[in-house]
């Protein structure tokens, strides 16, 4: 597929995180902000971008924490390989949607919804985590994927709707 799949494979990453929250231990989100302090949105990004990048700004949805966290610095560098998945997120916390099997995780609401899609064979090819997911989705996770659903259910899902 040529440069533009490296690209992807290589660069793209999740342009908000939801975490624990340090001080309540509910829900917090990490977004993503510019040089220019913008929000940063689009799913994948150039190397161009990666570059326009200044910190994450973590704020928890239920108390006042708020915290701003510089965009680590050796990521700011074209990278001349494949950077690690974890890489941009590895100064930010812990990630909210864990489950203590298979060290299972999402980045936030939305991909956690979209691999739930993917397990039950509903995942819509325009949804955005699509590609990540059926690329990336580790393979223990879909060969135990009716126990991981049974418990992300019982972690997060309390009724249709919600993921709480
Ligand atoms: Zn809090």
């Amino acid at each position: 597929m040529g440069l533009t799949h490296i690209r992807y494979n290589h660069y793209n990453y999740i342009s908000f995180v939801h975490l624990i929250c340090p001080r309540c231990f509910k829900r917090a989100k990490a977004i993503l902000i510019t040089q220019t302090n913008d929000l940063y949105t689009p799913l994948i990004f150039s190397e161009f971008q990666y570059l326009e990048l200044k910190n994450w700004k973590i704020a928890c949805e239920s108390c006042p924490f708020v915290k701003n966290i510089p965009f680590p610095k050796e990521f700011d560098k074209r990278a001349p390989g494949a950077l690690p998945y974890s890489a941009p997120y590895s100064t930010l916390g812990s990630f909210f949607y864990k489950v203590e099997y298979l060290d299972f995780w999402a980045y936030n609401s939305d991909h956690l919804e979209a691999i739930i899609k993917y397990l039950e064979n509903c995942l819509e090819q325009n949804n955005p985590y699509a590609f990540v997911i059926s690329s990336y989705l580790r393979g223990d996770w879909k060969r135990n994927k009716k126990k991981l659903l049974t418990l992300i259910r019982k972690k997060f899902i309390t009724n249709s709707k919600t993921f709480f």
